[in-house]
């Protein structure tokens, strides 16, 4: 079956994602998880999005993760790094967030018989997460397939792309404006452009004005 579980939060990255994978295979569905994330709302963003491809659409809860310890896109009482420190993560990286979602991904995937995954990181916009980076996606991948005896391939379309070219895929896939108008990628919740100053809408911003001058 060519069908692909999609890890899906509703920001701009994923939501690129699924209308790639939406492109590419028969069967989609989106997997969203709960975790304590300041950015709460933006589990409904996700909801609405999943609703206007049609494709299933699972929560799970993996607030787990914020009770491992702090980070400060999961506990409100630490303020944001607003830049990448040197020779440290900045404090919203989430420890273990990537592979631990990866995993639960992999385990819903193999209930509904699906082998592809497909994930938003991207190491290129290095945002100081070494969970973004394709060394760990592809060890995960071994590991994963070596723990339940399976065939996982996890697609990262993004993860050589800058923002920039992040923004033209969105444009050659026609969802442009809906990844603009509908997506939340604000580590403060807001959608679309975003509050413009925390890490998440710099990038992201700074991505939409270099794609919008080339063209
Ligand atoms: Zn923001």
């Amino acid at each position: 079956m060519n069908a692909a579980l999609v890890l899906f939060s509703g920001g701009q990255d994923s939501t690129t994602c699924l209308y790639w994978a939406l492109k590419r295979f028969s069967s989609v569905r989106t997997l969203c998880f709960r975790y304590g994330q300041r950015h709460s709302p933006e589990v409904e963003t996700a909801r609405k999005i999943a609703e206007k491809t049609r494709v299933p659409f699972q929560v799970l809860d993996a607030s787990i993760i914020g009770q491992l310890a702090d980070s400060s896109l999961t506990n409100n009482a630490i303020p944001m790094d607003e830049e990448v420190p040197d020779k440290s993560c900045p404090n919203t990286f989430v420890p273990g967030r990537n592979m631990l979602l990866l995993t639960f991904a992999a385990v819903i995937a193999r209930a509904h018989g699906i082998k592809h995954l497909v994930t938003g990181v991207s190491q290129t916009d290095f945002s100081g997460y070494p969970d973004c980076r394709d060394t760990f996606i592809r060890s995960v991948n071994v590991s994963l397939n070596l723990s339940m005896e399976e065939q996982f391939v996890i697609h990262t379309p993004l993860m050589w792309l800058n923002k920039a070219q992040t923004w033209q895929l969105a444009d050659e896939l026609g969802i442009f404006d809906i990844i603009r108008n509908e997506t939340l990628t604000c580590y403060n919740g807001i959608p679309g452009d975003g509050c413009g100053h925390c890490p998440a809408c710099k990038l992201r911003n700074e991505g939409l004005k270099k794609y919008l001058k080339t063209h």
